[in-house]
């Protein structure tokens, strides 16, 4: 009857101020509230009970639905990428190695002067891999991968994502070793003051660095990795809490090849020569992995657009019937689909790269 009465359909924000005449003073109230919610959401939040059966005491003082969000939501329990899934990026693949994957699974022997830096920032344009990399590096270390993107913070959890940033961090630390991916992290820690910086962004930003140095002076195997298409915007603070600088660049002619060839060849498509490979390549420069994987999705369209347009149905299709992927399909899928970064913006990335990015 509490929660029916008072409660604005589930929500809790509005229940502490809900002024129903039943009796019950606020304190009351809210405990009851809190109690229901735990009840109603155990079973979800069943993963997080230790083997006492208790929630761990760091999660106790935190909403059920925001433990609850996070656990659904932004803890991804199956990040299923692999580095062979990763086309190119040997210099960011072997850092990361090095800087996170080994220490994640040896802590042990990276501590002290060995001990990792606990934030990492991916940086360049948008659609090269860098979420890959943080699911890749979640499953290359056995390590829970919790994915959230900084602007939803601020848009959709509007005066809430302080207590959703404590919730994100509490359900990590109580599933070590975890990778914290936050997706366009410039939006969180901007240096712009904008004229109208929120009160609430402004405690978010500040929240958000006090769990980040909590975890950074602890034993804890959390690595938070922060990735972004505009590193300029990042302030001092940030640079200084994400040690290590990667740049992921748009792939070279040999990833852009690897991509075509992976993905055709995982729908057994793949028939083209090397000539006609190397041709492709050469016609997509500036192309990013993504902008690669929509080429490679229109061009596949090639043959069953051919064989509808000769008249056939869809539905009385055979597979078998359907020639390969030739580089004709190619050649009109450049004509749809165009390179999404401009040169301009690749400059910025590498002057960035100078002066903050970690080189070696
Ligand atoms: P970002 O996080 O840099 O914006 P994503 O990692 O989300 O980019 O990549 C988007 C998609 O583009 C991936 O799911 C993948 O299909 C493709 N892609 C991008 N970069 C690569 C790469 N280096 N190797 C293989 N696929 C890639």
């Amino acid at each position: 009857p509490i929660r029916s009465n008072c409660s604005n359909g589930g929500h809790t924000t509005s229940r502490s101020s809900g002024k129903c005449d039943d009796g019950l003073d606020d304190t009351t109230k809210r405990w009851a509230i809190h109690t229901l919610d735990f009840l109603s959401y155990d079973f979800s939040l069943e993963m997080l009970y230790g083997p006492d059966g208790e929630l761990p005491e760091k999660l106790r003082n935190l909403e059920p639905r925001l433990l609850e969000h996070v656990s659904n939501e932004i803890m991804d329990r199956d990040p299923n990428v692999r580095w062979d899934d990763i086309a190119g990026l040997e210099h960011a693949k072997k850092c990361v190695t090095e800087m996170v994957i080994w220490p994640l699974l040896r802590p042990d022997i990276f501590k002290g002067c060995r001990s990792p830096g606990r934030g990492l920032l991916l940086f360049g344009p948008p659609g090269t891999g860098k979420t890959m990399i943080g699911k890749a590096i979640a499953g290359e270390a056995k390590a829970t991968f919790f994915y959230i993107s900084a602007s939803s913070l601020t848009s959709k959890w509007i005066g809430e994502g302080e207590k959703l940033v404590r919730a994100l961090f509490g359900v990590a630390s109580c599933r070590q070793p975890a990778v914290i991916f936050v997706d366009e992290i410039d939006s969180l820690l901007s240096q712009r003051k904008s004229e109208g910086e929120h009160e609430s962004s402004r405690r978010l930003k500040t929240q958000f660095l006090i769990e980040m140095e909590g975890f950074d002076s602890g034993n804890e195997q959390i690595l938070l990795i922060g990735a972004t298409n505009r590193p300029q915007e990042l302030d001092e603070a940030a640079r200084r809490r994400l040690t290590k600088r990667l740049y992921i660049p748009l792939p070279s002619s040999e990833a852009r090849a690897w991509i075509i060839r992976n993905l055709l060849e995982n729908d057994g498509l793949f028939k083209l020569s090397k000539e006609d490979t190397d041709c492709i390549c050469k016609l997509t420069e500036g192309y990013s992995g993504s902008d690669m994987k929509n080429l490679v999705k229109d061009a596949s369209m090639g043959p069953l657009r051919e064989a509808l347009k000769q008249g056939i149905q869809i539905t009385n299709l055979k597979k078998e019937d359907m020639r390969s992927v030739t580089i004709q399909d190619f050649e009109s899928a450049l004509q749809e689909v165009r390179p999404s970064v401009s040169l301009n913006e690749l400059g910025t990335y590498e002057e960035w790269n100078k002066q903050f990015g970690s080189l070696s």
